[in-house]
């Protein structure tokens, strides 16, 4: 059974890039029956924060991905690999015992060179024009253990080599490793030597991540390999490049999972556009519903080449899914965000705020932007009273046909105020009089919306109900004796 993690630092927010990063794991992992495992590299205390751990776990939640083992949400961890924190695992002393294991074995050694030192060497090697790979002294007598660090002994003439995933077949020279710094003390491991001992303990089978790390995978294969562990599957996925083909970063826009939430993507949109940032299938399909991605993704189809982050591509996705979803769940989101963007919704009634959202839903692209472009139908603002006029017929006419509908209006109760009602009734009267639709349905849009372009009188009207739909008209009937 493969057992995947990923392993964020809780340093910011849910970035995109691990949340696509999670995405792969978790589906791997579904597919496989496998386990998806989050663990928090939070050693570095100067940056590390539980509300940013917290953001991580309800990002992945909200994204319909969450963990099966890991720190929740309420602080508890779950699983029984734990603790999943390496805070606490370094309290706990887990790593001691390995590093000690590495020191007897020969395999690492206590290292004071100092950095002027160093800094010298680099600079030599600089200037030959060679690489710089530092070689220590492991059997250097009178050692200061306050300036020391642990470096691990990196073997001179080894092919470390993998079959990843994604990249095929990898191969590195150990040599040009050097002696490379695995702990500060022997309680204190840096990324490289914790990862491979975290990963170890946790029976993990499948190293999913950036391709950022590709250079520190032989480092940690030959550590695994000395340590005596199990070998790790290996797949590394291309960086999230912005349109501009450099590495997604702030200044392409938004790049945290809850900047998309706060602006009124949904979870299955961006798990659908997740997943395509580095994948897809030889048709290029572009729709899949999470359940879909579990059956059909592979980790052979990750591309090599970096994913360009397409907005207009998310925003498309996410107009599909807003189209797909339920009346209720609709109706519930656009509520929710109608507040958020300053609407009173308390003075409208249920029946109205359907009408609303059903009608905002026609033209946003993410329920962030219900009814921030369409205020203004719904806020009436002074407007030429020439607008009212259709074609050329005369403003009596005109006035004469808004009379008409008005006493319509007027005579309903407020309960038979319904677009498709007002609809069939107004048309019908319409058409018995023999009365061209635009001569009196322009002049009530305009009346009601103060616009050229808006929605329907009839869902306006609804929208507004009966008293400001009436005093609407009777304003437009005020506006037309300037005429
Ligand atoms: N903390 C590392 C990161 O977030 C973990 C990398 C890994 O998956 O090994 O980049």
């Amino acid at each position: 059974m493969p057992r995947v993690r990923i392993a964020p630092s809780p340093t910011g927010p849910l970035h995109i890039g691990t949340a696509r990063t999670a995405l792969f794991n978790w589906l791997y992992a579904r597919q496989q029956e496998g386990a998806f495992i989050l663990r928090i590299e939070d050693t570095d205390t100067q940056r590390s924060f539980l509300e940013y751990e917290q953001q991580i776990i309800e990002g992945l939640q909200w994204l319909g991905i969450p963990p099966d083992e890991g720190p929740g949400i309420d602080g508890e961890e779950y699983g029984e690999y734990g603790p999943y924190r390496q805070s606490e695992r370094m309290k706990q002393g887990v790593y001691r015992p390995y590093i000690r294991q590495l020191l007897d074995s020969g395999w690492a050694y206590y290292d004071d060179t100092s950095k002027q030192e160093l800094d010298r060497q680099r600079k030599e090697a600089e200037e030959a024009g060679e690489p710089f790979v530092y070689r220590g002294d492991p059997y250097k007598a009178d050692i200061d253990y306050e300036q020391a660090v642990i470096r691990f002994r990196a073997p001179h003439d080894k092919q470390i080599m993998w079959r990843d995933y994604v990249r095929g077949e990898v191969t590195f020279d150990s040599h040009l490793l050097g002696d490379f710094v695995i702990a500060k003390d022997i309680d204190t491991p840096l990324y490289n030597l914790a990862v491979v001992i975290d990963d170890a303990l946790m029976d993990i089978t499948h190293i999913i991540r950036g391709e950022d790390h590709l250079s520190n995978t032989p480092k940690q294969m030959l550590i695994n390999e000395v340590l005596g562990f199990a070998k790790k599957k290996y797949a590394h996925i291309p960086l999230i490049l912005g349109q501009d083909k450099s590495k997604l970063s702030k200044r392409h826009g938004a790049v945290t999972v809850s900047q998309y939430r706060e602006q009124g993507y949904l979870p299955e949109a961006m798990i659908n556009f997740l997943a395509l940032l580095g994948w897809r299938e030889p048709d290029d399909r572009e729709v899949y519903s999470p359940e879909e991605l579990v059956k059909v993704f592979r980790l052979k189809r990750i591309q090599k080449s970096g994913a360009v982050f397409d907005s207009a591509k998310l925003d498309n996705l996410n107009v599909r899914y807003l189209k797909a979803l339920s009346d209720e769940e609709r109706y519930k989101k656009g509520n929710q965000f109608l507040k958020q963007n300053g609407w009173n919704v308390d003075r409208l009634s249920e029946k109205q705020l359907r009408v609303l959202i059903d009608v905002e839903c026609q033209r946003i692209h993410t329920f962030g932007e219900i009814g921030t472009e369409t205020q203004r139908f719904w806020e009436l603002t002074d407007y030429p009273s020439e607008r009212l006029q259709w074609k050329n017929t005369p403003v009596e006419t005109i006035s004469a046909h808004l009379d008409l509908l008005a006493g319509m209006l007027e005579e309903r109760s407020e309960e038979t105020y319904d677009p498709e009602l007002l609809e069939t009734d107004l048309k019908a009267v319409l058409e018995e009089r023999e009365i061209p639709r635009g001569e009196a349905l322009w002049p009530l849009r305009v009346a009601l919306s103060g616009r050229e372009a808006s929605p329907s009188p009839f869902e306006i009207a609804t929208i507004l109900g009966k008293e400001e739909t009436l005093r609407r008209i009777s304003l437009a009937q005020n506006k037309l004796k300037e005429v």
